[in-house]
C-alpha cells in the first residue's frame, strides 16, 4: 500500500527531528521519496515559531491502524507531548499524520483516511502537490493540484 505522510512540528531544530522521524518510518517500509521542507505560519493558535511540513511517501505492508499504532509510537519516542492543554493546540516537536492511502477509505474513531482537514489547509497540500500532484483525493474527486487551486 502506499501511505502519503504529513510531518510538521514547530519546536526544536525541526528539520533534524523530521529526519530523525523519516529514519524512523523508513523501518516501516520503503520511503521513495521525500517533499521538501515547508513553512507556515501557525494554524488556529498563536505561536513563537513557524511550523514546518514535510510529505512524506511510505509503501508498506501495514493496514491503515498499525501504521497508526506505529507512527503513534515515533511521536512518543520522539518526545511528542500531548496536543491539547484546554482543547487549545499546542507547540509539538513532531506530528506524523495519514493524508491519503491508495488501498482504502477509513472512516472510525481513531482514524480517518483521506485526513479530514487536508483539503482545507494549504500546509498538507503543498508539500503533497510537490509529488504527488496527480493523486486523486477518493472522497471529492479532485487532484491534489485542484484541490490546492481551489484554496488561493
Ligand atoms: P493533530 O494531528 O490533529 O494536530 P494529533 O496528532 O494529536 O492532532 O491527533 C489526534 C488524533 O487524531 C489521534 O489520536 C488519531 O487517532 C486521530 N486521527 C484521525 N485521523 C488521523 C490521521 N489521518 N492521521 C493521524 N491521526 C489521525
Ligand atoms: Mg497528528
Amino acid at each position: 500500500m502506499r501511505y502519503i505522510l504529513l510531518l510538521g512540528g514547530n519546536l526544536g531544530n525541526v528539520e533534524k527531528t523530521m529526519r530523525d522521524a523519516i529514519k524512523r518510518i523508513a523501518l516501516l517500509g520503503d520511503v521513495p521519496l521525500v517533499s521538501s521542507v515547508y513553512e507556515s505560519e501557525p494554524w488556529g493558535f498563536e505561536a513563537e515559531n513557524l511550523f514546518k511540513n514535510m510529505a512524506v511517501e511510505l509503501d508498506t505492508d501495514l493496514e491503515p491502524l498499525s501504521l497508526l499504532d506505529e507512527l503513534q509510537r515515533i511521536e512518543r519516542e520522539m518526545g511528542r507531548r500531548h496536543k491539547t492543554v484546554n482543547r487549545q493546540y499546542q507547540s509539538r516537536t513532531i506530528d506524523i499524520d495519514i493524508l491519503l492511502c491508495d488501498c482504502r477509505v477509513v472512516d472510525v474513531e481513531r482514524l480517518a483516511i483521506p485526513h479530514k482537514l487536508m483539503h482545507l489547509r494549504r500546509f498538507a497540500l503543498e508539500p503533497v502537490a510537490e509529488y504527488w500532484a496527480d493523486w486523486q483525493h477518493p472522497l471529492l474527486n479532485k487532484t491534489i493540484a485542484e484541490l490546492l487551486e481551489q484554496l488561493q
